[in-house]
């Protein structure tokens, strides 16, 4: 019994940490590099898999070669309806089908029927809610493509995790500071300024910059060139968050 205790102790205590598992971006050589995103949130002993990049044998692939174990996750977050974000859920659900698969809301019926189908349970998401202790989603956000993000709350303040960041950035980076009353430490996925000008990528990281962002980790659809504005502009503050990186906080 005591060992019980212990094990839940740690498992409750235990930091929260990132990893990307699925990513065009390149970070650790072993792993296969594909267009698309997926990043493992765990905290608390909860694991959360956001998004599932565009193919589920490359999601499945990385993750073994990570050591994580696809049947250890408890819940799915789609960001948004893009291939390259859920086309791997349908893979990942033949190998692990207990999980509680958060859609927004906006899904097409045939999407939330095939999940249930395939025995997982489906929660659609409309408005801003908490999945498990210290993460939430923002909620379906933007007008044209709705996507919802990730925010961990965490001791150095609030931790976003973003697909395509369709909504824009900014505005999902104000709302999580708003909603969760809190500054946002970090920012990690897609912040979609692929082609972008040269002048609006700095009105971008200008707002981030006001917003109190204190650290940021682009990748996906930042495209190459606003990746390397970003890591000049917060310097030491800039992670290179590429396919197989793993941040770990303090809690
Ligand atoms: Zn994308
Ligand atoms: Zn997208």
């Amino acid at each position: 019994m005591f060992f019980l205790y212990l094990f839940v102790a740690i498992a409750l205590s235990s930091p929260p940490s990132f990893t990307i598992l699925y990513n065009n971006v390149p970070w650790d050589e072993r792993l296969e590099t594909s267009w698309g995103f997926s990043c493992l949130v765990e905290d608390g002993g909860k694991r959360i898999l956001f998004d599932t990049g565009g193919d589920g044998d490359i999601l499945l692939s990385n993750m073994k070669i990570l050591k994580v174990n696809p049947k250890n996750v408890d819940a799915v977050v789609i960001s948004h309806i893009h291939a390259d974000h859920l086309g791997g859920l349908w893979r990942f659900l033949e190998v692990n089908k207990k999980v509680t698969v958060y859609l927004p809301s906006s899904f097409p019926g045939r999407i939330k029927k095939r999940v249930e189908k395939m025995g997982a349970e489906e929660v659609d998401v409309q408005g801003p809610m908490e999945i498990f202790p210290n993460i939430y989603t923002t909620g379906e956000l933007g007008k044209g493509m709705k996507e919802q993000s990730l925010m961990v709350k965490t001791d150095e303040g609030i931790v976003l995790v973003t697909g395509c960041a369709h909504p824009g950035i900014v505005h999902i980076a104000r709302f999580a500071r708003e909603f969760l009353q809190e500054e946002i430490y970090l920012t990690i996925g897609g912040f979609h300024l692929i082609g972008m000008d040269e002048k609006d990528v700095e009105k971008i990281i200008k707002g981030l910059r006001t917003l109190g962002v204190k650290k940021v980790a682009p990748s996906h659809c930042t495209g190459g060139k606003p990746i390397e504005m970003f890591r000049k502009a917060w310097g030491k503050d800039f992670y290179d968050m590429g396919c197989g990186r793993k941040i770990k906080l303090m809690r």
